[in-house]
């Protein structure tokens, strides 16, 4: 499971395909995105609720058009605090 497959996962859920975790092939997946929605730069967490795995999405700029941007103070609650990330290649 390659940090790779996550952001090919991620590609997918932006163009709004349906896409299964690459770690358990659940589809059970999980995107958050916070950021400013004047400007769309954002940052954000993609994971599974399955299994807790899942990537960060830094530097969002600009986060695509498909894809709601959250207040960023309700990140604290949204993101789950025992996500194991996969980190990058
Ligand atoms: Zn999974």
């Amino acid at each position: 499971m390659s940090h790779h497959a996550w952001v090919k996962t991620y590609a997918r859920l932006t163009h709004l395909e349906p896409a299964t975790c690459p770690r358990c092939a659940r589809r059970d997946l999980a995107m958050v995105v916070y950021g400013d929605v004047v400007t769309r730069r954002g940052w954000g967490v993609l994971w599974c609720r399955a299994c807790l795995h899942g990537i960060r999405l830094s530097r969002l700029d600009p986060v695509p058009a498909s894809v709601p941007i959250r207040p960023p103070e309700s990140a604290a609650t949204e993101i789950p605090v025992d996500i194991r990330y996969v980190e990058d290649d």
